[in-house]
């Protein structure tokens, strides 16, 4: 897994009434399966992660936080519904990579939590499948 090197880059939710950029590397994308991230997007969640001072939100007017669980929070506009963050209680913070605007220049790097993928879908792309979470998912990567 890789921090990709990254100058500036921008995102928002479908309606535009949350605007975001990142300065600052940007993680490789891991596509989770966990159920909460089944249940918010409808099918698989594809993450990448930034450090929580290179994430700028600078429009946050519909910006809402759910908390999912006793240890994150995830963010989604109450205009359009679109999913975007997931903030668990550290210094770093999970970008739905859909959001981003393109190029992103991210590669995906692995699946995790693929014992709670659904049963209609294979994992089937070659990238290394975890059961829980990568361990390396963050941690590492600051070095
Ligand atoms: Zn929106
Ligand atoms: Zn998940």
């Amino acid at each position: 897994m890789s921090m990709e090197p990254t100058t500036k880059i921008s995102g928002s939710c479908l309606c535009g009434a949350v605007q975001y950029t990142v300065s600052g590397p940007l993680r490789s994308v891991l596509y989770c399966h966990c159920e909460q991230c089944r249940k918010t997007s409808g099918h698989f969640v594809a993450a990448t992660a930034c450090s929580n001072e290179d994430l700028q939100v600078s429009d946050d007017r519909d910006l809402r936080w759910y908390r999912s669980s006793p240890m994150a929070e995830r963010g989604f506009c109450a205009t359009c519904g679109s999913s975007l963050f997931w903030r668990p209680d550290d210094n770093y913070i999970c970008i739905m990579a859909g959001s981003l605007d393109r190029p992103t220049g991210l590669q995906a790097s692995g699946h995790i939590f693929v014992e709670m993928a659904s049963d209609y879908y294979e994992i089937a792309d070659g990238l290394p499948t975890y059961e829980g979470g990568d361990p390396r998912a963050w941690a590492d990567e600051r070095e």
